[in-house]
């Protein structure tokens, strides 16, 4: 959605303004400034909204719109939220697609000369939420920056929280598709420039909830990375950032380090969620996360996401796991380390955000105190890449120490609650603290001594914001209130009263207090700032971190779930004894899931057919190559007795049938569409996993399609095929193309029904046993025995020439092909 300004033009509002109060005149100059953003506007307690902002927030926010000065002839509509749950509220504005600017009041107001001093301090967008702590720790918040150059595309994507920042030029939309449908920008920053091109339109189609940030000025005419200039601009618009710091290197959107594996293979592969988008279901993620820490997390997510391609680099990874694996000493004492470490990465960024609370100090504290004995630990570790974590973990012992003296063990949530500071950190803050301390004490006194002075036991001391200290009697006891006592205020058991020496105290603790709190608020503000100053440093250890997690997270995968390592070919052989799918073996009960082989070799079997009745574990089989053949290269062990694996540039899938409507586009559309792209971008390094094809139309169109693509797969491609069908005439390929292979998952016939073996065996699958399967089923009886009658009367009439159908087919393809 378009976020269009929700607010009148800054012309309109300042003519509606003119005359209007001082505050009213200062709104209106505010707004003017942010005209895209709803503005939060600081009144004590509130944020406010006025005219069309408090129109269009209301309802969004589920508040009720009121109006100032309701007397008036023309009342300002207005609305706000409660200054201590506003998250919740910006939450929901940035959900619809909108921005907020965040103004607040830039003085006490007790202390402010007339009218208090505002300014806006951030502005949240749907993609810059500006605290980490408002989005899931799983999730990154794009912001996609386009440029159009002619029929490319420019493209600087950053995610704010780990400071990634991708840049890169799309050669076409399909460039475009598989970024966006993985990545979901949030928002898009583009200039008018875009709009006069066809790009704007196939944007919108792909993030049709994104919302559409146009800011001209900050793009270049023709500068080279003109995306990533206007990244920065914005960011400093909106963050107020004085630096961005803690944002990493810019690295290419294509990085050609990694498996090519396109959204609808991360999808069907159901890698981080099931096809269904369900991220905590049965996933590949879920079943090898024993990470500790959220970064690691996201870390081994993006491993999964993106395998490496270099052979030295993936065997680096194997040997770190096995390193971690045979060490169980040094696997505890990390795991030990990692589970108390927090969210590095976050805290960082909001450190550098300036929005870090002393909570977040301490968590970085906890964080670098592990780190010298993370280091010490890793001293054993014998793989390469342990010891480069350990020679790149950065001690920052001067920081350490920093936050070692400053800060309490467990400071308040909020600067205004104080408590933040040891104190032995400074004489002044251990001067005032004492004095604020004593009061309390003093007020103990003071009331047992009035109690007794009284006779008065329910005498008791307290505290209100507005009404200071006061002495509170209950209605039983008024008339014993000595005559010094100066009523304050009626309560509805009693009353309130005051004394000259209540009053005395109470100024000096108060004022005790009140210059301990801006003095801590002072000393943490600086604190904050140092400690950002190590934004680079802290990003790095995050990212070491992470890595030690994730590698760790593989190393008890591998243990708790019996795998092995694969060794990595530089060949084009491909062989997996034993293999097992990780997802659907980790759902059944141990020792239930049917183990099986598959050998692909580049003389005797490119293209393997698979064949089998319905529910025999075809699909599972296929899956379970391509999933052991991306775990081996993003450096995990496998669920497999020994595994072959040799490098493989991309794994292609065509599985399931769904439609895409919304793009106009029915499911034997997208099947094709799929399938095309399969045809134009697949080498022979690939690895290609086609399960059904040519279903959605007739009989014959289908298999003839199907048919057609095995031959293309098979002689031009030449990538590891599997391809899994019902049309059994295919099967006769075998006798005609070295190099195509027939194999079937075996069931046994037994009685009325049928037992699935999930066996895969050589050779060719008799029938498929689509009725006994809608049997179990359950579909009605009658139903199944005229299925049933239906079928052998059609077996009867052409099913007998099959074969022969087959073979006069494969025999014209043998005579195009020798053409
Ligand atoms: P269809 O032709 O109907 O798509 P299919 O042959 O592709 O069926 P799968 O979806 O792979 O069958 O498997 C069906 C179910 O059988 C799986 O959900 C799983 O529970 C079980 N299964 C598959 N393979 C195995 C195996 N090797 N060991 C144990 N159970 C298995």
């Amino acid at each position: 959605m378009a976020s269009d300004s929700p607010s009148p033009p800054p012309e309109k509002l300042s003519k509606k303004s003119a005359g209007q109060t001082p505050m009213l005149q200062q709104y209106g100059e505010i707004k003017a400034q942010y005209p895209d953003a709803f503005l939060f506007y600081r009144m004590g307690d509130f944020y406010e909204m006025f005219f069309e902002d408090a129109v269009a927030a209301a309802p969004l926010l589920e508040v009720q719109l009121t109006s100032r000065d309701k007397n008036a002839a023309d009342p300002i509509p207005m609305c706000g939220v409660p200054y201590h749950s506003a998250q919740t509220y910006i939450q929901k504005l940035l959900a619809h697609g909108k921005k907020v600017a965040i103004c607040e009041q830039m003085e006490e107001p007790s202390q402010a000369k007339g009218l208090v001093r505002r300014a806006v301090t951030r502005v949240l967008t749907p993609a810059l939420v500006g605290d980490p702590d408002l989005v899931s720790e799983e999730t990154q918040n794009f912001l996609a920056c386009a440029y159009a150059r002619g029929e490319k595309l420019e493209l600087c994507l950053l995610d704010l929280f780990s400071g990634e920042v991708r840049i890169g030029l799309c050669e076409n939309l399909r460039a475009v598709q598989d970024l966006f449908l993985q990545l979901t920008p949030k928002e898009l920053l583009v200039s008018s420039q875009i709009e006069e091109t066809p790009w704007f339109a196939e944007l919108k189609k792909l993030v049709p909830h994104a919302a559409i940030t146009f800011r001209d000025l900050y793009f270049k005419k023709d500068g080279k990375s003109n995306t990533r200039s206007a990244v920065m601009a914005y960011l400093t618009e909106t963050q107020k950032l004085e630096r961005v710091a803690y944002l990493r290197a810019p690295v290419s959107l294509f990085e050609s380090k990694t498996m090519k594996l396109d959204h609808t293979s991360v999808s069907t592969l159901e890698i981080v969620r099931t096809v269904k988008g369900d991220v905590d279901g049965p996933t590949l993620f879920n079943t090898l996360n024993f990470t500790s820490t959220p970064m690691g997390r996201r870390l081994l997510k993006e491993w999964l996401l993106h395998p490496l391609i270099e052979k030295k680099a993936i065997e680096e990874r194997l040997d770190a796991v096995d390193n971690l694996l045979v060490d169980l000493p040094l696997q505890e004492k990390i795991r030990g380390h990692l589970a108390q470490m927090r969210d590095l990465e976050r805290l960082n960024t909001k450190t550098a955000l300036g929005l870090a609370m002393p909570r977040d100090l301490v968590a970085i504290r906890g964080v670098l105190q592990k780190i010298p004995l993370l280091k010490k630990d890793l001293q054993k570790a014998k793989s390469s890449r342990l010891r480069e974590v350990k020679k790149s973990l950065n001690d920052l012992s001067a920081l350490t120490q920093i936050l070692e003296d400053a800060l309490e063990d467990s400071p308040s949530a909020t600067l205004r609650d104080g408590g933040i500071f040891r104190s032995t950190y400074t004489d002044e803050i251990a001067t005032l603290r004492s004095l604020a301390h004593d009061g309390k004490s003093t007020i103990a006194s003071m009331e047992q001594r009035e109690r007794t002075r009284t006779r008065i036991p329910t005498l008791k001391i307290k505290y209100s914001r507005v009404f200071g200290y006061t002495i509170e009697i209950t209605r039983s006891h008024l008339d014993k209130v000595p005559p010094d006592y100066t009523r304050k205020q009626t309560i509805a058991n009693g009353e309130r009263f005051v004394t000259a020496e209540l009053k005395d105290f109470e100024q000096k603790v108060l004022s005790a207090e009140g210059k301990l709190r801006s003095l801590e608020e002072k000393l943490f503000l600086k604190l904050r700032n140092q400690t950002a100053g190590y934004a680079t440093e802290l990003a790095e250890n995050a990212r070491l971190i992470a890595e030690l997690d994730g590698l760790l997270s593989f190393a008890l995968a591998a243990h708790h779930n019996g795998y092995h390592r694969p060794r990595i070919k530089s060949g084009w052989d491909l062989k997996i004894e034993d293999g097992r799918h990780p997802v659907v073996e980790s759902l059944l009960p141990k020792g239930d899931f049917v183990p099986n082989s598959i050998h692909f070799s580049k003389d005797s079997c490119r293209t393997l057919i698979i064949t089998g009745p319905n529910m025999a574990g075809k699909s599972t089989i296929m899956r379970q190559v391509a999933l052991i053949t991306l775990m081996a290269h993003a450096g995990c062990y496998v669920p497999a007795t020994s595994a072959d694996i040799p490098l493989v540039d991309a794994i292609y899938t065509r599985i399931g049938s769904s439609d895409d409507l919304a793009a106009g586009r029915s499911t034997f559309m997208v099947e094709m569409t799929e399938v095309a792209r399969i045809l134009r971008e697949a080498s022979h390094r690939s690895l290609i996993v086609i399960d059904e094809i040519g279903r959605g139309t007739s009989t014959y169109d289908g298999l003839s399609l199907a048919w057609a693509l095995i031959e293309y797969l098979h002689a031009e491609v030449r990538a590891k095929t599997l391809f899994a069908t019902h049309f059994h005439e295919i099967t006769s390929l075998e006798d005609t193309h070295p190099g195509i292979r027939n194999a079937n998952v075996l069931v046994e016939h037994w009685e009325d029904t049928i037992l699935f073996l999930h066996r895969l065996s050589p050779g060719v699958c008799s029938k498929s046993y689509g009725i006994e399967v809608a049997g179990l089923a359950e579909l009605p009886g009658d139903v199944l025995s005229r299925a049933k009658e239906i079928l052998g009367k059609l077996e009867g009439q052409s099913l007998k020439n099959s074969r022969s159908r087959s073979h006069a087919l494969a025999g014209r393809t043998n005579q195009m092909t020798f053409f």
